[in-house]
């Protein structure tokens, strides 16, 4: 729960009621789609290098699976709960039926503090979760991939797993996706959600008339996407001119040096003391003068609380679910151009895509057929957004669902119903 009251289920359920109203689908599917079709909460209990046996709560939510196999990240955090799950596995179904990708929604989380184990203790932990999942993962299934807290490391280690518990090397069907490439992982997945976020606002400067090199950039969250974006905008000459983290952020009104700035997280697990900068507390981060907002960290940042404080002219949301109901209401009134999570970061599940064909159908893909298939598919669905949200004198999140659940509404009816 946020602090004014959201969960991010609710706020997954608030869009699917909005959308389910505006698109008109039967109440039989809007039944269906309101809760998710599996979730499972489970018990790990490895033993740590320590010799102590941990006990951690999981969680594996498959929503739904009209389009095709359930498709969706891994969050590993300490305050990870059901509710957050099943919300976002709900926001998985509209995002790859949006990106246009034949597959479910899904998502899974293990409640535990990465940054608090080992590298040797969280391969532990990953185990012990496959372990336990294994009959709920596979191709036709639910295909996992990283999300917060995981990485393509953890993917490597799943894979592994698979392999181990079935004593042989596995090339019969994509059980993961975002796993290293020399373990046929897809170069460019690691970058592919970040630069997909750079080609949606790219997307919006052009509507806008504006120049992307131009823009002066804040961004909430140096992880993966964060970071990925970051380094995209400077390369296309943009300033990224204030970035925060958990304990506090950096500013420079000249643009920061991200090269250097990820190399200082990576030292030091923190932003504070980098060079040539000013510090400011984390919140401060929503308040920052700039053309472009990113938040690119965890759900239900952008409050009714501190939505007001909001300078920004664009909002390209990194994170899933970064902004309550109440707080988007808020932005559209100010005129803020919000680019919504199911469209903005869908890049990752789609270059995951890639790569469940890539190793379905025996492929090789090279960075640059991955990075301009990402370009091309990214700009046409913010086009098409874009289209629908001018003709229905909509926002760009109705827009989205609309289309997203508008399409799950023709999988359902054109799949038929069992007597
Ligand atoms: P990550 O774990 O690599 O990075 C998240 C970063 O945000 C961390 O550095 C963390 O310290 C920071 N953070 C957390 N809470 C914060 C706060 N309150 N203020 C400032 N910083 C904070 O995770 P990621 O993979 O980059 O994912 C970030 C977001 O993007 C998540 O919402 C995730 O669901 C979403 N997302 C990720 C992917 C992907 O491919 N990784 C795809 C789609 C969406």
């Amino acid at each position: 729960m946020n602090e004014s009251g959201n969960s991010i289920f609710g706020t997954a359920l608030h869009n699917l009621e909005m959308a389910a109203e505006r698109v008109g689908i039967g109440a039989a599917l809007f039944s269906k789609l309101s809760f998710p079709k599996e979730r499972i909460e489970l018990r790990l209990g490895p033993v740590l290098s320590n010799g102590q046996t941990a006990n951690i709560e999981a969680y594996v939510v498959r929503h739904s699976d009209i389009l095709g196999p359930s498709k969706g990240g891994i969050r590993m955090s300490p305050s990870v709960t059901m509710d957050e799950i099943a919300g976002l596995a709900m926001e998985m179904t509209w995002k790859t039926a949006l990106v246009g990708v034949p597959f479910g929604g899904g998502k899974s989380g293990i409640r535990s503090n990465p940054q608090a184990l080992s590298p040797q203790d969280k391969e532990i932990v990953m185990r012990a979760f496959v372990r336990k999942i294994r009959r709920h993962i596979g191709p036709e299934l639910y295909i996992p991939a990283p999300d917060m807290g995981t990485t393509e490391k953890d993917m490597g280690h799943i894979r592994d797993c698979i392999s181990y518990s079935e004593s042989i090397s596995i090339t019969r069907g994509c059980f993961v996706t975002g796993k290293p490439v020399i373990l046929g992982g897809i170069p460019g997945r690691r970058q592919a959600t970040g630069r997909g976020v750079v080609y949606s606002i790219m997307a919006a400067c052009q509507k806008m008339g504006r120049d992307v090199g131009t823009l002066k950039i804040a961004i909430q969250g140096l992880g993966n996407v964060g970071s990925e974006a970051a380094l995209e905008l400077v390369r296309l000459g943009a300033k990224v001119i204030a970035v925060a983290e958990v304990d506090g952020g950096v500013i420079n009104e000249n643009g920061l040096d991200i090269d250097a700035l990820i190399a200082h997280k990576s030292t030091h697990q923190t932003l504070e003391g980098f060079k040539e900068s000013g510090f400011i507390d984390s919140r401060d981060i929503f308040g920052i003068a700039c053309d472009c907002l990113i938040p690119a960290a965890s759900g239900s940042q952008i409050t009714a609380g501190n939505a007001d404080v909001i300078r920004a002219k664009i909002i390209a949301e990194g994170a899933n679910a970064p902004t309550t109901p109440q707080a988007d209401e808020i932005l559209e009134d100010k005129g803020i151009f919000i680019i919504p999570d199911i469209l903005c970061n869908a890049g990752g599940v789609f270059v995951s895509y890639l790569e469940y064909v890539q190793e379905t159908q025996h492929e090789q893909m090279t960075e640059s057929q991955v990075t301009s298939r990402l370009m091309e598919r990214m700009t046409h669905c913010f086009n098409v957004v874009h289209d629908y949200a001018v003709a229905q004198k909509c926002s760009m999140r109705a827009a989205s669902m609309d289309i997203a659940l508008a399409r799950v509404r023709d999988g359902f009816e054109a799949r038929g119903m069992l007597p």
